[in-house]
């Protein structure tokens, strides 16, 4: 089995990359995306220490860590942001360009039905839509652009391809999170919904389990499916082949578990509705 075909990835918040730690991610071939969100006043905002202080000087000396290893073309994965939907997405996009990441992904902020993302005032509200149509509008202005994951998927979708990971489209993505300790675990992103969903229903550890055993179990088919949207609203939806229903989390509500529209419902239709007119502007649709 060819480690190309089960690309291993490791996400940092770039704080502890060290040498030694870099040299054994080369040697297992285990790629390393780093969370930064934009320049330091937009990062610093929401990524702070205990102590409370910005952690932007701290991720950036484990990029510049990052890009000088001598495995570097294959270890630096690219850049993951969580959108600050109060930033300026050019802003944000020119000054990801100045950092040399090969890529960036942008993420909607943790919130669900029960407890709307921090910047979103209502369900219907487009704070974040209105954000990304902006950094699609910047990113289809220029001639160099640097490969925005999260769009180009959605927009191969509306051309007619398939998306490349979870949360888009209906592409169907097995995720399983291996903790540092090596319990196996749903997608970390469920612990904002409520406690231990992103537990099975008893520990599964990597060094007492065989992993293709589990991944073939009841208990993980069960958690696969929950990933396909269950919603009237979703499964009636003419965009539900670009967006998918929106990540698991997003769709939670206290009072009726995942069966809901993703709470960036609007502000995904107003993003595709931008792409959709961007694509009929360059005659491509
Ligand atoms: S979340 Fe909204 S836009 Fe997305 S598939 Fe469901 S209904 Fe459609």
């Amino acid at each position: 089995m060819l480690p190309e075909e089960y690309p291993i990835s490791l996400q940092s918040n770039g704080i502890l990359l060290s040498e030694q730690l870099l040299d054994c991610c080369a040697t297992h071939r285990v790629s390393v995306a780093v969370s930064l969100d934009g320049p330091a006043e937009v990062h610093d905002r929401f990524r702070l220490t205990h102590a409370g202080g910005g952690t932007f000087a701290q991720v950036m000396a484990g990029i510049t860590q990052l890009q000088a290893h001598p495995a570097a073309s294959f270890l630096n994965a690219g850049l993951l942001a969580v959108i600050d939907p109060t930033s300026d997405p050019a802003e944000v996009y020119h000054f990801f360009k100045t950092v040399g990441a090969p890529s960036v992904d942008f993420l909607y902020r943790d919130g669900n039905h029960s407890k709307l993302p921090e910047g979103k005032a209502t369900f219907n509200s487009l704070e974040y839509g209105q954000w990304m149509a902006e950094l699609l509008a910047v990113y289809a202005a220029d001639p160099a652009p640097l490969p925005i994951r999260v769009i180009d998927d959605m927009l191969k979708v509306l051309l007619g391809g398939s998306v490349s990971k979870e949360g888009l489209g209906v592409t169907d993505f097995g995720i399983l999170i291996i903790d540092t300790d090596g319990t196996l675990m749903k997608n970390d992103t469920l612990k904002s919904t409520y406690n231990g969903a992103d537990q099975f229903t008893r520990p599964v550890n990597i060094r007492e389990t065989d992993l293709l055993t589990f991944l073939a179990s009841a208990e993980f088919a069960s958690y696969r499916a929950m990933q396909q949207p269950t919603s009237a609203k979703c499964l009636a939806c003419p965009q539900l082949h670009v967006c998918g229903g929106g990540m698991l989390l997003h769709r939670w509500h206290d009072a009726n578990g995942f069966d809901n529209e993703s709470i960036y419902c609007a502000d995904q239709l107003h993003l595709i509705g931008a792409m959709r007119q961007l694509l009929y502007t360059y005659q491509l649709v």
